[in-house]
């Protein structure tokens, strides 16, 4: 096993113009070439080898470049993520964040986060910039590159980290994906989506200053959309199909002191418009009534859902709803793949996600610290 922070392993291979991606590592001892044997390199499976005349081209070019050998690789740049990689490279591990979007997660969508300690109240968006810059002075952050597939490699302990534009092999993965808004299901809803259908009020609000909106769902995200919502000057109406709010009370004491309509016991069932939004028709399930009445925003805010399909293919155990299930040191069923943050479920909080990044990067440190010495 090669170690990247012990021992770099060296690599040999062919001409520049075989891309990386078309590489594939499989073994790290010696390798037989028409000009001899070479020892302690790692050999590269090419995958169209014939193709490439394999002999002809392992002249000792260095085709693995160092910064595409890593110790760990997170996958996902939200608070779990940004910790991990920290942690990590703190730990003296070559570490890899990679994120398919711009980094801060969910949390860039939350309008206020007053939970958070050392921040009586902070916008998400202002923590996860801080945050990433406080990762960013330790680890690299590869931005827009969405992690599409995971190999473990049968023969050797790496894993091969295939994103859309590159490939990179690691020892170890943190896996931090965190979840995706919940669809409403609705008639329209497809349709719509970015003409007056949004899933955060702090990133799209502002478009509906003045105009009625509605915000449909009862727990806490729901409830704080709602009030972000009615502070900018919208005219905001909540629909939530049950008789209770699931919000914590004091944010539905707000909620009544900001006069935000409630319809209750009340589902979505189409949304019309022609080129945006322009009216939403409600049912009462109590009344058994149907309603339309105008809107020009509505935002879903039902719940999340776990990103878990990289999860899935690599064949990692998850609960009934499709949460990663991790012990408590961050741990998978699979060695050396670590899970955290809101993709291992329970209380889906920037401060958990946190605590569980740090928690998996350590992990992984202890775990490739103690192979290396074996
Ligand atoms: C409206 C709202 C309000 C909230 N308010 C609060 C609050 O007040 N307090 C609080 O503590 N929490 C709050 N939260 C929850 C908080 O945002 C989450 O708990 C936190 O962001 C979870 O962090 P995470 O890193 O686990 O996941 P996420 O933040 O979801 O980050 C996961 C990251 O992984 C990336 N990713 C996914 N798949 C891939 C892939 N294949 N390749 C590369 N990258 C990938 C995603 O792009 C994303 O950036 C709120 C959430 C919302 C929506």
């Amino acid at each position: 096993m090669s170690l990247g922070f012990l021992e770099k392993a060296r690599s040999v291979g062919g001409p520049d113009a075989i891309r990386t991606h078309d590489l594939r590592l499989v073994k790290a001892t010696s390798f037989q070439l028409d000009h001899g044997p070479i020892d302690g390199v790692i050999l590269i499976f090419i995958r169209y080898a014939s193709a490439y005349k394999i002999n002809s081209i392992f002249m000792g070019f260095d085709i693995m470049k160092k910064e595409k050998d890593y110790d760990l690789i997170v996958v996902g740049a939200g608070p779990a993520g940004m910790t991990a990689g920290m942690y990590s490279v703190r730990s003296g591990l070559e570490t890899l964040v990679v994120e398919k979007g711009i980094g801060g997660g969910l949390s860039n969508e939350a309008p206020v986060i007053e939970n958070y300690p050392g921040f009586k109240g902070i916008g998400g968006m202002e923590l996860a910039e801080k945050m990433k810059a406080q990762a960013a002075e330790y680890v690299a952050i590869k931005e827009l590159e969405e992690v599409k597939k995971i190999e473990l490699s049968e023969k050797e302990m790496e894993l091969v980290v295939f994103t859309e534009k590159d490939s990179y092999v690691t020892n170890a993965v943190v896996l931090s994906t965190g979840t995706k808004h919940r669809r409403l299901g609705a008639k329209g809803e497809a349709e719509f989506l970015g003409r007056g259908i949004s899933y955060c009020a702090t990133c799209d609000g502002f478009f509906f200053k003045g105009k009625p909106v509605i915000v449909v769902g009862g727990g806490d995200s729901a409830v704080k959309e709602a009030l972000y919502l009615k502070n900018i000057g919208c005219e905001v109406t909540l629909i939530h199909r049950r008789k209770k709010l699931r919000a914590e009370r004091y944010l539905q004491k707000n909620l009544e002191e900001a006069g935000v309509h409630i319809l209750w016991n009340s589902v979505v069932k189409e949304i019309k418009g022609d080129k945006a939004v322009r009216s939403v028709v409600s049912y009462d399930k109590e009344s058994e009534i149907e309603d339309e009445f105008p809107v020009e925003g509505v935002f879903i805010s039902i719940g999340e859902e776990p990103v878990n399909k990289l999860a899935a293919q690599m064949g990692i155990e998850m609960d009934k709803n499709g949460y990663i299930i991790a012990d408590k040191s961050q741990r998978t069923n699979l060695e050396r793949v670590y899970a955290a943050g809101d993709i291992t479920g329970g209380v889906r909080q920037v401060v958990v996600a946190c605590a569980e990044g740090a928690i998996a990067a350590t992990s992984a440190y202890n775990d490739l610290l103690e192979l290396s010495t074996k």
